[in-house]
């Protein structure tokens, strides 16, 4: 490709909204243009870079036996309701109508969708194992869209889901999947530890996050010098815990024979002693025309005492016990009156008890009626920001698993492997028949690459301060013939020369023939991180060239044909 054709605008200045190096950089390459806050495109060089991305990902997925399909972004609402989660998701889930009034969301992920497909076309254990993979768009409307391509509303992903008759069969496909992410994010040239992690909104009983090591990154992840303990800093308090015997009930909505007010409920907890009845305060987004947001209350275990207290003290059934905290009531119950949707949970906050990890079956809901559901479990239903209120690992921390004193890294999160087992199966219906006939749930695992943030932890780790020096795997062209002077005709020449030799051996070259001036080009060579610099100069007319890796300084001064050679 010739530079002086190309589609690119590289820019001196470090745009405004950029604060990290891979959003600066990527930016500053021309490689991405945002739209609008959390929306990017990808321009003809970045856009080449996500495709190599891609591509290893479809390799290494189709040596797994991973068959590529392609589902749609646009997701009906029924679904998601079957599953429970339509409830759940909360505000990050992008939700939309069509004219005739029927809910669809843009899919966040698409656990749903897969389940479907393969609820209604495998009935036999002969058509098990499967793993089903897409490369598609995915929509979160975060919270905080920032660093460029790193938490973005729309983005790639890599969602694959493994389909097996048994949990020996999810075990295999899941150190399949786990091995596959090892080997993309090495061939993406990635420093990553695989860790320990919570299972989250996606729910499941394992989970391990691929993180790419940055300190820009968003995630902590705590290790272990000693012994091989490596986890998310949420997760790693609770590395060592025996699981509860209390199994998680899968998430239902109920209908609620109607509520006290939350005033009332606050004036009960006011006047009760708030140490003993184990509450936690979430604010609640229900899905009406304003953003409506109001406080309504969960209640935990211990339940025989506490809830029996309350429930007589409220006369309503345990189910629909909810209350609030005045203070935190008082700035919002303005709103409360316009809520008419269903509800989101989100933004969870600890007022009262924070001993909340591991807690099962919680109930949860809004002071409205029909608006409330059972079997809430943390981790597996909500997250939110909870954790940031939970007393975290930190460095020098004891261990879980041998003692020796904690280290903290920090990290992107490219990646994350999850055992779903039968969390969708069950709540959806998907069932095959085993060898006597009798219908088995099918034990399910999903598996997500970042691809879009990946190409950002990429530079994160690939960059200095001139701009990207993209690994050969994944760079969108790998030499770049620069023509220090266009007028000079053996210059010209030559360095036509050169470059279609690099075509002719499938070298993927371009030609920096623009009629810049030299050091525009060199800098731009240099923002744009091709690995391999030829440059044709002055020595020319003696067919002698600049040979230059990105990543080293120094240049050496090779004949024409050893420099094609060498680059090929
Ligand atoms: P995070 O903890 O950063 O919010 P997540 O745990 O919500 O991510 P998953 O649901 O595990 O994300 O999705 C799979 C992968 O998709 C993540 O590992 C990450 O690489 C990528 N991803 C998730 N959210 C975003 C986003 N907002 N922008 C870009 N990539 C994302
Ligand atoms: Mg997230
Ligand atoms: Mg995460
Ligand atoms: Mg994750």
């Amino acid at each position: 490709m010739r530079l002086s054709k190309m589609y690119i605008r590289t820019l001196r200045e470090v745009p405004n909204e950029a604060e990290i190096p891979s959003h600066i950089w990527l930016l500053r390459a021309g490689m991405i243009r945002r739209l609008v806050s959390g929306v990017y495109g990808f321009m003809p060089l970045g856009f080449r870079s996500v495709r190599k991305i891609e591509d290893i990902v479809r390799e290494e997925m189709d040596a797994k036996g991973g068959q590529e399909i392609h589902m749609s972004a646009l997701q009906p609402a029924e679904l998601w309701q079957e599953s429970g989660r339509w409830y759940a998701y909360g505000p990050e889930m992008w939700r939309l109508r069509d004219r005739n009034e029927r809910e669809f969301c843009l899919g966040p992920t698409h656990e749903e969708i897969f389940t479907d497909i393969v609820r209604s076309e495998v009935s036999s254990y002969r058509q098990l194992p499967l793993n089903l993979y897409q490369i598609q768009t995915k929509y979160r409307d975060e919270k905080r869209p920032r660093f460029g391509l790193m938490r973005s509303r729309e983005f790639v992903m890599k969602d694959a889901y493994s389909f097996d008759r048994d949990w020996e069969g999810l075990d295999q496909s899941y150190r399949d999947m786990y091995d596959a992410y090892e080997r993309v994010f090495t061939r993406c040239g990635l420093v990553f530890r695989a860790v320990e992690a919570d299972t989250g909104a996606i729910g499941g009983s394992a989970s391990h996050e691929f993180t790419a090591l940055s300190e820009v990154g968003e995630s902590e992840i705590a290790y272990c010098g000693s012994c091989d303990m490596a986890a998310t800093s949420e997760r790693a308090e609770c590395v060592n815990d025996t699981p509860s015997d209390e199994a998680e009930l899968p998430l239902e909505k109920v209908v609620t024979p109607g509520t006290k007010t939350i005033a009332e409920v606050a004036g009960f907890l006011k006047v009760d002693e708030k140490q003993t009845i184990k509450a936690l305060l979430f604010r609640v987004y229900g899905e009406a025309e304003e953003s409506v947001s109001y406080v309504a209350a969960f209640i935990r275990g211990d339940r025989e005492l506490n809830m029996t207290k309350l429930v007589n003290a409220l006369g309503v059934p345990e189910h629909a016990v909810e209350f609030a905290d005045e203070a935190e009531m008082g700035a919002v119950t303005g709103s409360v009156g316009g809520f008419t949707g269903p509800v989101g949970l989100h933004d969870c906050k600890i007022l009262v008890d924070s001993e909340l990890v591991g807690l099962k079956n919680l109930v949860a809901g809004a002071c409205e009626k029909d608006h409330h559901l059972i079997n809430v479990n943390y981790g597996r239903d909500y997250k939110g920001d909870i954790v940031t209120d939970l007393k975290l690992i930190k460095a020098g921390d004891k261990c879980p698993v041998c003692g020796a004193p904690v280290k903290m890294a920090r990290g992107i999160e490219v990646g994350q492997v999850f055992k779903l087992g039968t969390k969708y199966s069950k709540s959806m219906g998907a069932y095959y028949k085993d060898e006597n006939m009798n219908d088995q749930l099918i034990i399910m695992g999903c598996y997500g690459i970042g691809v879009t943030r990946t190409l950002a932890a990429i530079v994160e780790q690939h960059h200095d301060e001139n701009g990207i020096i993209w690994p050969m795997s994944v760079a969108p062209y790998h030499v770049i013939v620069t023509v220090v002077n266009t007028e000079d005709e053996q210059q010209t020449v030559l360095a036509e020369t050169i470059y279609q030799e690099l075509l002719k051996a499938g070298i993927e070259a371009l030609i920096d023939d623009r009629k810049e001036r030299p050091g525009v080009k060199f800098k731009d060579a240099d923002v744009l991180g091709i690995p391999v610099r030829i440059t044709v100069g002055k020595k020319a007319a003696e067919g002698v060239v600049e040979y230059k890796l990105r990543k080293e300084s120094a240049f050496s001064e090779i004949s024409a044909e050893a420099a094609a050679s060498d680059a090929i």
